[in-house]
This record gives C-alpha cells, structure tokens and sequence, in this order.
C-alpha cells in the first residue's frame, strides 16, 4: 500500500514515536493527542478498516488487544482504566485507511462521545 501513511509508519519510512512493536504489530503515539496518552494500534499488515476483517486477517486482533493489559501496566494506567476506540468508515469518523485501535488514558474520558 504505497500511498497508506501507517504501511509508511510501519515500514520506518515516517517517523513514529513507538511504543511496542513486533513482527505482526505496532503501537505509536497519535500525532494529535486527544488525552495525556493516546495511542494507537496497527496491525503492520494493510487492513484497510473493521470493515474487512475476516477469518483469514483477525488473528492480529486478538494479538493486539492481548497486548492491551501490558502497556496499562507499563504507562501506569492500568487501575484508573482507559478506553479502546475503532472509527469505522465515513460516519464512524475513520480518517487512516488502515485499520487502527486508539488507546486513550490519562483522564476521565466522557461517554457518549460526540
Ligand atoms: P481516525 O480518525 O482514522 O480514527 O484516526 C486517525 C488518527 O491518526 C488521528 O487521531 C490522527 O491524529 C492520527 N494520525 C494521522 N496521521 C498521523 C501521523 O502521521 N502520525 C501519527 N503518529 N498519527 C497520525
Ligand atoms: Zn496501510
């Protein structure tokens, strides 16, 4: 995907501030933080959103939310909690065609989002 900003984050050819990565996934920190930690979850590989998520792709799913206590623990936010977020598509408020999880932490977030 030559023209996917996170396939280019992935691939090292933009600079992210990395958090963790390894072979199947990466979490860097949102260039426009919307709390005191906001990160957000790649798959390395090109999914472009939830929408294609299928039996042959998900298994980077289950391999990026095990990862999810681990980093709580590790940035110290673990106890007081956080939030898990996936836009989906035009309304969903999806702006990167590429599959991605924020991970929002730092202060008490307000439900329902706008
Ligand atoms: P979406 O609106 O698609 O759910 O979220 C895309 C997120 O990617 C936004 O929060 C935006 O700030 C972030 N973002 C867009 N371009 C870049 C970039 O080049 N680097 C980083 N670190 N974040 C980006
Ligand atoms: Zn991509």
């Amino acid at each position: 995907m030559m023209d996917c900003i996170f396939c280019k984050i992935a691939a090292g050819e933009i600079p992210s501030d990395i958090v963790y990565q390894d072979e199947d996934l990466l979490v860097f920190r949102d260039l426009n933080p919307q709390a005191p930690v906001h990160l957000l979850l790649i798959p390395k590989a090109h999914i472009p959103s939830a929408n294609q998520l299928t039996t042959e792709n998900s298994d980077v799913i289950a391999k990026i939310f095990e990862r999810i206590p681990a980093l709580a623990e590790e940035l110290g936010f673990d106890k007081a909690g956080y939030r898990i977020v996936n836009n989906c598509g035009e309304d969903g408020g999806q702006t990167v065609s590429h599959l991605h999880f924020h991970l929002l932490a730092g202060r008490s977030l307000q439900w329902p989002p706008g």
